[in-house]
């Protein structure tokens, strides 16, 4: 639409140009012809009757005085004969006066035009050299003279066309614009004005028909080129133009980028949306009022109400009553600013809304929006119902396997015990009865002399102090156990290796008497201490030494070698960590036994439980270790494992 109406602007400019230019043609044919019919009259006012030769060159001097555009004026007689001849006193000519009068002349055609129309007439132009390499376009007009009906004679006046445009036309016409007289078929025949030349010509024609003669005034007016910007209106409407699709292009840019930042946006709304939604943690905003802004489903999940029913609660439905209180000072504590360490979760207790309590563990943080204000806080919530199950049934399958543990001792410690006992006892009783013996078989003391009675009393004496000896004994086996179940419940201490298998030492060195077996402890000198659950580790290497002695049980004297070390792990698997070796000589483990050794209650034994060596792994794996065995050389087995020392023994 504004390229058409800058088109249209310009077609109305040129329209207006060329109206002016019609308008302009109009009025100087308007000009032209009155001019013309003026000097008729003053012909005619020339050409009156019983004019004298003098008085008619008086006469036609005045006039072509006034009248420059005539340069001649004949007065003839009715054969056409010249009878007087004035000439215009601006312009020297000669003039081929015999020729005038031929029957061919112009000026014969017009008056016999004149005389056959009884008015005045043209004849058509033509060109006549005026002087030396001088020549105008020239065009007669003759005045019949009548008189009552009869023909006196003629006027016969000559005109320069050239001259009629430069009086006639007025001079703002011709100042800017080319006036000019010419053919209907085009040629030029005089020419005023010299507009300045443009690419952009406008041109008029007017017909001017006078009688006997008919010629086309033409007018020409350049314009400046090109019209582009032909008025202010044009300019503005394409200054309009240009600024408006300026805009255009810079908005549908601008649409573009906004476009694409909206699929970005979109896209990355939704990953964060399809993120919200598969996350297990429950989220919950709050704004700086401690009204609720936000909860993500898994929070919804969570505590079973739904988003509706928590946004814009400052009093939490799934508050526990009992504890809502202690909440909401916590709440007032947050608002008033006390930070809490974001890493650092605290715990608390949570209701579902079917009334059901469960633990959460809370990490908060202050939301902070894009101009680092605060304006609420952000919350991550974990359900820890499933880790607090998971952590309870750990510990009471611990309990279980200590128990168990303890179960599998407590059986054999108890033969151990009675076998043990039953020496020392059976040598009390022994003594005891011997010394009674003594005291009674020989009848009255008194009657002894005093040196039977002093060798009987040393005898005695004797028996009693072997009776406090095994008494002894006994109360060391049995202060051996004691110990041994009194630190049960102690746990993941730093103890050195050589404590550690003096714990256990007396209980191997009984069961190692029971069964004919030398033992050899072997312990790395400064060792730094262990890092473990003294308890189980003394479990374990009674569990391995015991194993060991039962395997070479029915073996000769020479393979009854049980040898317990302790010493800095070097290869890479036990680097850092104090290695035990448990090697014993015995029956080797075959392939078949190899396969089930560590299932639980498998055993090869007739009183065997089948529980230990399951026990012993056990016990390492929490201890972050592992129980390897190899074959010994020449036979037997070899049992090992490693434990953490203390990382600063200081
Ligand atoms: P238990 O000693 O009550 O049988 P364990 O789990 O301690 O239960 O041992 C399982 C089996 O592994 C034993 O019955 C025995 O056959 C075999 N075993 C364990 N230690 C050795 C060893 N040092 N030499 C040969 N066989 C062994």
């Amino acid at each position: 639409m504004l390229i058409t109406m800058v088109w249209l602007a310009g077609r109305y400019e040129a329209s207006q140009v060329q109206d002016k230019l019609d308008r302009d043609t109009a009025q100087a044919v308007v000009e032209v012809r009155s001019g013309l019919s003026r000097n008729l009259q003053d012909l005619q006012a020339i050409n009156a009757p019983q004019t004298t030769p003098k008085q008619w060159s008086t006469r036609v001097a005045e006039v072509l005085q006034v009248r420059r555009e005539l340069l001649r004026i004949e007065w003839r007689d009715p054969q056409m004969k010249i009878l007087q001849t004035a000439y215009t006193p601006y312009r020297a000519a000669q003039w081929d006066e015999p020729q005038r009068e031929e029957s061919f002349s112009q000026a014969f055609t017009a008056c016999s035009t004149a005389q056959r129309t009884n008015a005045p007439s043209y004849s058509t132009s033509y060109f006549q050299i005026l002087g030396e390499s001088m020549g105008a376009e020239l065009m007669e007009v003759c005045l019949p003279q009548m008189d009552a009906g009869v023909l006196h004679g003629f006027m016969v006046g000559t005109y320069a066309l050239q001259s009629i445009l430069s009086t006639q036309v007025s001079k703002n016409l011709t100042r800017s614009q080319e006036v000019s007289f010419t053919e209907p078929d085009g040629t030029r025949l005089a020419l005023v004005g010299a507009a300045w030349r443009g690419s952009r010509v406008f041109t008029s024609q007017q017909l001017l028909d006078l009688p006997g003669n008919t010629m086309v005034l033409r007018m020409d007016s350049w314009h400046r080129a090109p019209s582009v910007f032909p008025n202010v209106m044009t300019a503005m409407v394409t200054a309009m133009a240009i600024a408006l699709g300026s805009v255009l292009v810079v908005l549908v840019r601008d649409n573009r980028r906004r476009l694409r930042a909206e699929r970005d946006l979109g896209d990355a709304l939704a990953f964060r949306k399809a993120m919200e939604d598969s996350l297990i943690t429950g989220l919950r905003a709050r704004d700086l009022q401690g009204r609720i802004s936000y909860v993500n489903p898994a929070f919804c999940s969570m505590v079973g109400f739904s988003a509706e029913e928590l946004l814009g609660q400052s009093f939490a439905p799934y508050w526990p009553p009992e504890l809502a209180e202690e909440y909401v000072r916590r709440q007032a504590g947050r608002l008033s600013g006390a930070i809490p360490s974001p890493r650092e979760g605290h715990e608390s207790v949570f209701m579902r809304k079917d009334g059901t309590r469960f633990p959460v563990l809370i990490f908060e943080a202050p939301l902070i929006n894009a101009q680092g204000q605060q304006t609420g806080w952000m919350s991550a919530f974990i359900d820890i119902t499933e880790q607090r199950r998971m952590e309870d049934l750990s510990r009471a399958s611990h309990e279980r396997l200590q128990a168990t543990a303890r179960l599998a001792t407590v059986g054999e410690m108890a033969s151990l015990l009675s076998h043990e006992l039953t020496q020392p006892l059976m040598a009390v009783s022994s003594y005891a009865n011997g010394s009674l013996n003594m005291i009674a078989h020989d009848g009255d003391l008194s009657r002894l002399d005093a040196h039977a009675l002093r060798s009987r009393l040393q005898d005695i004496q004797g028996a009693m102090k072997r009776i406090a000896f095994q008494a002894d004994r006994a109360g060391k086996v049995i202060k051996s156990v004691r110990d041994f179940v009194r630190r049960r419940d102690q746990s993941h201490e730093s103890i050195t290796a050589t404590e550690l298998l003096e714990a256990v030492m007396p209980l191997v060195r009984m069961q190692a008497i029971k069964l004919g077996v030398r033992v050899h402890v072997d312990v790395e000198p400064r060792l730094p201490p262990i890092v473990c659950d003294s308890t189980m580790i003394e479990q374990v290497l009674l569990n391995l030494a015991r194993n060991g002695m039962q395997a070479m049980e029915h073996m000769g004297a020479s393979y009854k070698d049980l040898s317990i070390r302790a010493e800095w792990g070097s290869d890479p698997e036990h680097a850092g960590r104090v290695l035990f070796t448990v090697a014993d000589q015995g029956c080797g483990i075959p392939k078949d036994v190899a396969e089930q050794l560590f299932t639980p209650f498998f055993t090869t034994k007739e009183e065997g439980m089948g529980l230990g060596l399951s026990m012993c792994r056990t016990v390492l794996e929490q201890h972050h270790g592992e129980l390897h065995y190899s074959d010994n050389a020449p036979r037997g087995t070899v049992f090992t494992f490693s434990l953490p020392v203390v990382a600063d023994p200081d």
